[in-house]
């Protein structure tokens, strides 16, 4: 098996969470290099403070996950493609819809490999609903996401500036889910996004989707206890799916049918593999083009200031 010296750039929260743990238990990928701008190390791997370092430094780097904000993505990803490199993308891919073009046409034109990672999609339970729901009519779609902010995003100003993606940041994750089980494309109709005083982005939304069928969407930022993280749908034939723990687990008609413990990363980082070794790039717009209508026809409504 093929070995893929991989360098990892801004090692915030996912990078510490899941990519670096998730690479050094890989037997498909080694640590070459990191790079952190507050110059944060992993054991094993060359460090640098910027990533135009790593991309020039480092012996034979073969690929780069890049885990800063979605606002410094695309220019980040360019010079990794310039250098050669293929590139996976954290979630969301860039800040907007005319950057993932560029990536995707820039990454083809090198021949280089480029990967949107939607983790929520990489669920046992997300594929046993997408495989259920297939030839199905919905009748009705309720996704009912909520976190706390304070809880999930202590800290990371970004989230609230322009381009930070606010409560679509995890909202993106139900869309990504969305998008792969249900058997016919969806369109936001409406939409309404409640913007703090003080902020750039949504604490929280809601949205429409073009029927037929009764088809909406929650997410908000505001939730104290615990989060939830639900996709109900409905078909014609009477069929009730639950999907529930962010697409972890699934109950049909009450009955829990899928409860794996999740490998989201596990298995994003072997499908890297798939690609790198097929020379293959895998781009999909398709949860990123919901968020985009959102904002686009979004009806926005100021609320109270919200303080971290
Ligand atoms: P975070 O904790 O704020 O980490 C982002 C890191 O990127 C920063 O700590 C910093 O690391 C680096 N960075 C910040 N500004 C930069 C800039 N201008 N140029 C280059 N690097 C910069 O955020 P996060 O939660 O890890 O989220 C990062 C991305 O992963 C987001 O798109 C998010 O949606 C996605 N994601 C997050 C989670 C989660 O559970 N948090 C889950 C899945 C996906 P250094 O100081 O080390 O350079």
């Amino acid at each position: 098996m093929a070995t893929h010296r991989i360098g990892v750039i801004g090692l915030g929260k996912i990078a510490q969470d899941q990519h670096l743990p998730v690479i050094a238990a890989s037997d498909e990928f080694v640590l070459a290099s990191v790079s952190s701008q507050r110059g944060l190390t992993a054991p094993g791997a060359l460090a640098f403070t910027d990533h135009v370092a790593l991309l020039k430094e480092t012996p034979d780097l073969e690929a780069v996950a890049i885990c800063t904000p979605p606002q410094v993505r695309h220019a980040i990803a360019r010079q990794a493609l310039a250098a050669g490199k293929h590139v996976m993308l954290e979630k969301p891919p860039t800040a907007t819809l005319s950057e993932l073009s560029d990536l995707k046409a820039d990454a083809a034109a090198r021949g280089l490999v480029l990967m949107t990672t939607w983790h929520s999609q990489y669920n046992a339970a997300v594929d046993r609903a997408q495989a259920l729901l297939a030839g199905e009519t919905v009748t009705r779609l309720f996704v009912n996401w909520k976190e706390g902010v304070r809880k999930w995003h202590p800290g990371q100003a970004w989230i609230w500036q322009a381009g930070g993606f606010g409560v679509f940041d995890p909202g993106i994750n139900a869309l990504s889910i969305v998008t792969k089980i249900m058997p016919a494309p969806v369109f936001v109709a409406e939409a309404e996004l409640l913007v703090p005083s003080n902020a750039e982005s949504p604490i929280a939304a809601t949205l429409r989707f073009a029927g037929p069928g009764d088809l909406t969407a929650e997410f908000d930022w505001r939730q104290t206890g615990g989060e939830v993280w639900e996709i109900t749908v409905e078909t014609a034939a009477g069929k009730t799916l639950l999907l529930s723990g962010g697409g972890s687990r699934l109950a049909v008609d009450g009955v829990e049918t899928v409860a794996e413990k999740p490998a989201e990363y596990q298995d994003i980082y072997r499908h890297f593999a798939a690609l790198l070794d097929a020379g293959r790039s895998h781009v999909d717009a398709q949860p990123f083009e919901l968020v985009a209508d959102a904002f686009l026809l979004g009806r926005r409504v100021v609320g109270e200031a919200f303080h971290d």
